[in-house]
């Protein structure tokens, strides 16, 4: 087991290197580099990131591993082959994808992320779950940002890989993304060793709001402190950075970032219809619900004040609301 995983293990790094000498070496490489050109990758981000480019043959990591002596069916358990279907043998799993590599905790790669360059499905194809990558507890670059997150306690939580990356040009290198899942209690413990504070950064789409609105009673339950970084409807961090910059980036959604209950006030505003009085209401009465559950009387009655002020509503009618319901959630 031990012997096996070790095997895997350098497989993964052997594979890492195969596909950046590609990337960085061969003709074949080319177009990758082109696209990854044309998307803002510098030599420096491609570098740092161990980024690479798996060629559209089927066999060039499956010969190449099998010269070097890796136990091809072990391979396959280890997500780096596919067993042929029609015959005997194997097939490269990643072909003509930009490959990203994701690090395991002694910084060697236990997976990857493999983009296609144009359209198609699926866009990103991630390595399967094996015996060194569990989706549901690996964070993306946590290994490299582990300190600056220890050093800030806190953490930059992504949607994306490119995300991360372009946000680590930014100057923002604690970042991390979960693996294209939604975010776990695991991942939450994981981070929580390192950071106390989170900022939850996804793409602005509505996909991204929900997924942050989602993410929040984990990152609570775990003991985090949380902010969420707002970013224009439809826009996720990298096109937010490539339109406005990476000061413009940190200063307004890192720095920027709103408390969680702001960011559940106008997420909560989103489902409302607020132009009737019902509507109205049942928004109000849905906000006062979330206020109800901060602890803190000072930040209650600020939150209620800017209600109050909104809705020209007083704001004893409001207290007394409030009142009623941390009552009756007792
Ligand atoms: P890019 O900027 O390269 O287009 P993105 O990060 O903006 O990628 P999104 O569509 O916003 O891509 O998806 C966010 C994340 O969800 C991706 O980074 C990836 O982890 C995951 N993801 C997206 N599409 C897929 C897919 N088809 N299969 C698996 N994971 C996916
Ligand atoms: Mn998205
Ligand atoms: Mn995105
Ligand atoms: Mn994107």
């Amino acid at each position: 087991r031990q012997k096996e995983q070790e095997k895997l293990r350098e497989a993964n790094e052997f594979a890492k290197k195969l596909f950046t000498f590609v990337l960085r070496n061969t003709a074949a490489g080319k177009p990758a580099m082109d696209y990854l050109r044309s998307r803002g990758f510098t030599d420096k981000l491609i570098e740092e990131f161990g980024i690479g480019y798996a060629p559209s043959r089927w066999d060039t990591l499956e010969k190449a591993l099998a010269r070097n002596g890796f136990d091809l069916p072990e391979m396959e358990q280890g997500g780096l082959l596919l067993k042929k279907q029609e015959s005997e043998g194997y097939v490269d799993r990643f072909r003509d994808r930009v490959m990203f590599p994701i690090n395991g905790n002694d910084g060697r790669a236990i997976a990857f992320a493999g983009r296609l360059m144009s359209d198609g499905q699926p866009k990103y194809l991630n390595s399967p779950e094996t015996p060194l990558f569990a989706k549901s507890r690996t964070l993306y670059r946590l290994y490299e940002a582990r300190g600056a997150i220890r050093k800030t306690r806190q953490a930059v939580l992504f949607e994306g890989y490119v995300d991360v990356i372009k946000a680590w040009s930014a100057g923002v290198t604690n970042g991390v993304a979960t693996m294209g899942t939604a975010l776990t209690a695991d991942h939450a413990a994981v981070l929580r060793r390192f950071a106390d504070e989170v900022i939850v950064c996804y793409d602005g789409d509505d996909a991204g709001q929900a997924a942050a609105a989602k993410s929040l009673p984990l990152l609570e339950q775990a003991g985090f402190q949380v902010r969420v970084g707002l970013l224009p409807p439809g826009m996720d961090p990298d096109e937010y950075i490539g339109s406005y910059g990476p000061e413009a980036f940190v200063r307004e959604v890192i720095e920027g970032a709103v408390s969680a209950i702001k960011f559940k006030l106008i997420y909560l505003r989103k489902s409302h219809i607020l132009l009737e009085d019902d509507g109205k209401i049942r928004y109000l009465r849905d906000a006062v619900k979330l206020v109800a559950r901060q602890d803190s009387p000072t930040e209650r009655e600020i939150l209620l004040k800017e209600l109050s002020q909104e809705f020209n509503i007083s704001l004893d009618t409001l207290k007394q609301e409030t009142a009623d319901v941390r009552r009756q959630e007792k």
